[in-house]
């Protein structure tokens, strides 16, 4: 095991992240290998997006009152226009924050959890971390919880040929899996996933999910299957032994592409 000691404050740190493999991780190395490397090393900085910042204003108003005071100092300048107004995205923030706040099912099952709990665990024969948003160790289950554009948005995969909806295309099948296996390394208990969505639409839609069915279990082990076949080569990435393969099409590959010796008019690739 890994000897790094792992904190709330390097959780997100490149050095843990060399230490530690985690979902958004391997999503990013299944995504384009040559991004997440440079990613990973620092090398390349991806701007805070509004919708992550969306996401971190409303974890962190429910993880606690310092927490959210705390984001709001450091990120505060991004949110507020040239007249000192909180711009519309973080007042609809504050608006999907109400709309939970006023459902039972969410503070009765979100609200008693630990916030923020560190998870670490071996997958396949390599260390892997997790945070979780609330975790009830007492109850025997744990809470995500995501904003979201618009819950029942019908999403097009090619890798599978038909339209899912968002947690398959966000890869959460894999952070829910992952995640009930590293509180049960970590803990030595089992808990069940629950994930609760608020959406960005006025007024907001909000849903609680449970990952009970057989058909979501067999998600989760595909997903943890797809791990165990692209793990090694990534690690072998990531030591510098194999070459990371590029996309061709994200950001970094743009950025960082040279022009090559002509293709063929009728060879450009389509995606
Ligand atoms: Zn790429």
């Amino acid at each position: 095991m890994s000897k790094f000691e792992l904190t709330q404050e390097n959780y997100y740190s490149s050095e843990a992240s060399q230490h530690y493999m985690s979902v958004s991780l391997f999503k990013d190395f299944m995504k384009c290998e040559a991004y997440a490397l440079a990613k990973m090393k620092g090398e390349w900085k991806e701007e805070e997006t509004t919708a992550l910042l969306v996401g971190n204003y409303v974890h962190s108003y429910f993880e606690s009152k310092e927490a959210h005071q705390k984001f709001l100092d450091t990120k505060g300048k991004k949110m507020v226009t040239k007249q000192g107004n909180l711009r519309s995205d973080y007042r609809r923030a504050d608006v999907m924050i109400k709309a939970l706040e006023q459902q039972s099912r969410f503070t009765g099952l979100y609200g008693p959890g630990q916030k923020e709990a560190i998870v670490t665990g071996n997958i396949y024969g390599y260390p892997w971390k997790g945070k979780i948003d609330s975790l009830s160790l007492e109850n025997l289950y744990f809470c995500d919880l995501k904003t979201v554009d618009d819950i029942h948005k019908k999403h097009w995969r090619e890798d599978s040929r038909q339209y899912e909806n968002f947690i398959a295309d966000r890869g959460y099948f894999m952070q829910m899996a992952v995640y009930s296996e590293l509180i049960e390394q970590t803990f030595n208990a089992e808990c069940q996933p629950f994930m609760f969505a608020v959406s960005k639409q006025d007024p907001p839609d909000k849903l609680a999910i449970k990952f009970t069915s057989d058909r979501s279990l067999m998600r989760m082990q595909d997903a943890m299957r797809m791990i165990e076949e692209n793990q090694e080569h990534i690690q072998g990435v990531i030591r510098g032994e194999e070459e990371p393969i590029r996309c061709n099409r994200c950001a970094y590959c743009r950025a960082t592409k040279m022009i090559d010796l002509p293709v063929d008019a009728c060879d450009i690739e389509i995606f």
